[in-house]
């Protein structure tokens, strides 16, 4: 049965279309093998997330084989065609062994040349990346010595490590980001040259920069990324507000004889609580030390800035402020009336703070009492309590003869707060009500009875 164009692709179907992508272009003469992520996914075991093809059939000629309606030019200078599959999480990128020319600007090369296999893998960034296999053949064609080093659990880059980060800045968060992943070691060398090289981390795109910062923190391995990242002085390049943050997080805001050091080894402990966390979430616990350092209103537009800075969307940056201004909010519910309880587990990213608290707590071996009371009473309201539809709106009380302006918007949150605590049940109990929530505020001239709504 074919899959309709909105399911899925399962792992076998999406193998299934790699595989007839190598068994067209072999049959019309090119060579043709899998390459790079997946071939190194498989050969740990996984389900590769994506199947890169290298041939040396030229683009012109992988688009006439594969026909232009089924073919999309991605890195029309790079030489590489998207081969549609039935969805588009099967589609298959098709690239013409190469070499890179000259990095100009370290970022990107300014020419490629079409080259061998062997070249092809020479230019990849590490060597359990540079590896090809023949899925016909059941045949791994390794240049680079990438099987010894997937069995040594090593992540080494091709050839020297100072040239192929100076070719590009971005493989030296490559390097954290791949041998946290699998848990292997850095090679030697190679983390020596990022070690060297780490204050050129700028030239690379903000985009670029997030894009890993993000698959980093999203994997369950990003406490080991982020504590090799800190070793080789990138966190410090990327981030330098949180290194500033952390060494200044001892007093103020820690518990009493907490030191730096201690304090940031919560944050990791915390990050690493963390169970398939959003990345707002993610980013969240570990911007932390900075609402620590400098309180939660400062720490957030501290944050804000790093996440603009970083060219996060504002809906990202949204979420993880809010966050981190809201963290530890939830310790002043217990002694709290019941509509500070509602308002803020009514906010539409409780969920995400609340995870955020228990893995701090967790984090320092404090008791998770208050974020499950949080989460029971979550459990036991329903949505119409929690959020209820205003009583009162801003119309009756114009109605009521109240001026829009000074105080209004404030006592219309003072009656939805008394709504939320079960004192304001009955429109008709407004006038009595009133009084007591103005406080010291001018009344109102006498409202007409006439005008109340029935
Ligand atoms: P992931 O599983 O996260 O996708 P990946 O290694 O497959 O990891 P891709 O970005 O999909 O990463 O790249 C596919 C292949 O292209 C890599 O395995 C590597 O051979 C090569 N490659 C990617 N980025 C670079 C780079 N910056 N420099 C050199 N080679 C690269
Ligand atoms: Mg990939």
């Amino acid at each position: 049965m074919a899959a309709s164009p909105s399911s899925p692709a399962t792992a076998a179907g999406r193998r299934e279309f790699a595989v007839s992508v190598v068994r067209r272009l072999q049959r019309a003469g090119y060579t043709a093998y899998w390459a790079g992520g997946c071939v190194r996914d498989l050969l740990r075991g996984e389900d590769p997330s994506d199947f890169d093809v290298a041939t040396s059939a030229t683009p012109e000629q992988v688009r006439s084989l594969f026909g232009q309606r089924h073919t999309l030019a991605v890195g029309a200078s790079f030489g590489v065609i998207l081969v549609r599959g039935e969805t588009s999480d099967s589609d298959v990128e098709v690239a013409t062994f190469r070499t890179d020319g000259l990095y100009i600007d370290g970022r990107r090369p300014e020419s490629v040349q079409f080259a061998t296999p062997e070249q092809d893998a020479q230019r990849r960034d590490f060597t359990i990346n540079g590896l090809f296999y023949d899925p016909l053949e059941s045949r791994l064609y390794d240049y680079v010595g990438g099987q010894a080093d997937l069995e040594r659990r090593l992540l080494r880059a091709i050839g020297d490590p100072l040239a192929r980060f100076t070719e590009d800045k971005l493989r030296m968060m490559r390097a954290v980001r791949l041998s946290a992943r699998f848990e292997f070691e850095l090679e030697e060398q190679t983390a020596q040259a990022v070690r060297q090289m780490v204050d050129q981390i700028g030239v690379v795109s903000a985009e670029r920069i997030a894009q890993e910062l993000r698959k980093i923190v999203l994997h369950r391995t990003r406490r080991l990324a982020i504590e090799r990242a800190d070793r080789l002085g990138l966190l410090g390049q990327i981030l330098p507000e949180l290194i500033e943050a952390r060494a200044g997080s001892s007093h103020e805001s820690s518990p009493a004889g907490q030191g730096p050091a201690q304090a940031w080894r919560q944050t990791l402990d915390a990050l690493d609580a963390l169970n398939h966390p959003t990345f707002e979430l993610a980013i969240a616990a570990l911007l932390d030390p900075l609402p620590r350092r400098w309180g939660r209103a400062a720490g957030g537009r501290k944050a804000e800035g790093v996440l603009r800075r970083l060219k996060l969307s504002n809906a990202e940056i949204d979420k993880t402020r809010w966050l981190l201004t809201q963290v530890g909010a939830i310790d002043q519910l217990p002694s709290g009336p019941l509509w500070q309880w509602k308002e803020l587990l009514g906010e539409p990213w409780i969920p995400e703070l609340l995870q955020l608290e228990r893995a701090q707590r967790l984090a320092r071996g404090e008791s998770l009492e208050v974020v499950e009371s949080c989460e029971q009473f979550l459990r036991q309201t329903p949505a119409e309590e929690l959020r209820p539809a205003p009583l009162v709106t801003g119309d009756d009380l114009i109605r009521l003869n109240f001026k829009p302006g000074k105080g209004f918007k404030e006592l219309l949150r003072e009656l939805y707060r008394a709504q939320l605590d079960g004192r304001l049940v009955r429109f008709e109990q407004v006038p009595e009500l009133l009084p007591q929530l103005m406080g010291d505020r001018p009344a109102p001239p006498a409202a007409d009875s006439r005008q109340m709504p029935p």
